[in-house]
């Protein structure tokens, strides 16, 4: 009997009990602990550090992290599950969490030497957040063309230039940071360091005034002169293109997870409302049209969620899964928006304004079609594959 057959074949969103647990405990905690600030963090653009602190506390910023590092040893469906339910309730919240583990821990895990994984990963299992900075001001899609360099220099490198539009950057302790040893080398190139906040010549700069997830920080990083031993190079120079490749192929799986809680969370909010708001003498839930359009957006969130946890269950068991990822991340972010959109109509005036909460999902969910691999790009990887 192969592991193939049918035996063994559990239906995708069928939970393990520890999958199952952790997401109720991440449930309760993003109740609890989050929606009552969610508002009050859109409009500050800031996650507290009270707030960090508790992520932290929950495990949840260290979720494959092994034991043996003070990690919570736990899987990348974990993980996929943690930014699902706390993106249910904010997604920035949800985006925080998915970027230190499905990016930051990810690469460390997969390419830190035993120095580095003794030197970083408790504190990233403890009280570090993470930053990935890859993007730059003229390499977004074409993210190999980027420029930020790295310089030989006694025992290491000297970097100078600017990444733009980095998630966690006013959280972070630690930075992954893409920068080319030899330009001319092209994707051969690219290097991946690890930058600490108070290294010499270092600074995290202006921060992005955003249409949604507000609260997530999003800013410009500056390098002039900034000396990084070779000890904080992940993997080898010039594989850090290898490095950015596949762990941004997993990491679009959390984006999928991101946007199906998002999509999950404004659902939810629609079926409640629609049972409570009155017109025309009953629940405009009792209405054919309405319950078809709810009908219609649970269509698309179940077809996301299998999308999503196909991704994730077969990144998990070591299979392919790079067209499943674009397909997951693509999909759930097109989900995300039109069920905020619907959510929205079907709030009325009420969906439109600050009191309730979908306009705020509405805005947060445009970012699913863009940062990780815009739309386009992930139509060509579904396109390379279809075509051969
Ligand atoms: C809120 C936010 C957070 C982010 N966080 C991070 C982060 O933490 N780390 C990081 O490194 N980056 C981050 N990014 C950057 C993000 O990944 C890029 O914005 C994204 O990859 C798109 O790049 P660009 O903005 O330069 O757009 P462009 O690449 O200029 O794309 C503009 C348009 O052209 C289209 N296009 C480009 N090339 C092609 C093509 N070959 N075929 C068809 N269409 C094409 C795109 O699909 C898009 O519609 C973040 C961005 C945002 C907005």
């Amino acid at each position: 009997m192969t592991e193939d057959t049918a035996e063994h074949a559990l239906p995708l969103t069928i939970l393990a009990e520890d999958e199952a647990i952790l997401r109720d405990s991440v449930r309760e905690f993003a109740d609890a602990h989050v929606r009552p600030l969610v508002r009050e963090m859109d409009e500050h653009a800031k996650i507290p550090r009270e707030l960090v602190n508790r992520l932290f506390e929950l495990g949840v910023m260290g979720v494959e992290i092994p034991e043996t590092y003070g990690g919570s040893g736990g899987t990348f469906f974990h993980a996929v599950l943690a930014v699902e339910e706390l993106s249910r309730v904010d997604p920035s919240v949800g985006v925080l969490v998915d970027v230190q583990n499905t990016l930051v821990i990810n690469a460390l895990l997969r390419w830190g030497s035993e120095d580095i994984k003794r030197r970083y990963l408790p504190r990233l299992a403890s009280n570090v957040v993470g930053a990935y900075a890859l993007s730059e001001a003229g390499s977004g899609s074409d993210a190999f063309a980027l420029t930020t360099s790295a310089r030989r220099d006694r025992e290491g490198f000297v970097l100078n230039g600017r990444k733009l539009w980095i998630t966690n950057a006013n959280e972070a302790d630690l930075f992954l940071v893409f920068a080319t040893i030899d330009p001319a080398a092209g994707y051969r190139g690219i290097t991946a360091f690890l930058v600490e906040r108070g290294f010499d010549g270092f600074a995290v700069g202006k921060k992005e005034d955003k249409l949604g997830i507000r609260a997530s920080s999003t800013c410009e990083l500056i390098f002039e002169d900034c000396y990084v031993h070779e000890g904080n190079i992940l993997g080898a120079p010039g594989k850090g293109y290898k490095t950015a490749i596949e762990t941004l192929n997993e990491g679009r799986i959390g984006i999928g997870a991101q946007m199906i809680g998002l999509a999950k969370g404004a659902l939810q909010h629609a079926v409640a409302y629609t049972k409570e708001r009155k017109q025309f003498g009953k629940a405009i839930a009792d209405f054919q049209a309405v319950q078809h359009q709810l009908a219609r957006a649970a269509v698309d969130v179940e077809a996301a969620t299998l999308a999503v946890y196909n991704a994730a269950r077969l990144r998990e068991a070591g299979r392919p899964f790079l067209t499943e990822a674009a397909i997951c991340k693509i999909l759930s972010s097109e989900v995300a928006e039109r069920v905020t959109s619907l959510a929205v109509n079907l709030f009325g005036g009420n969906g439109f304004v600050k009191d309730y909460p979908v306009e705020k999902l509405y805005r947060d969910a445009k970012i699913g079609q863009i940062y990780e691999g815009t739309s386009n790009l992930q139509l060509q990887t579904i396109a390379k594959q279809i075509l051969g």
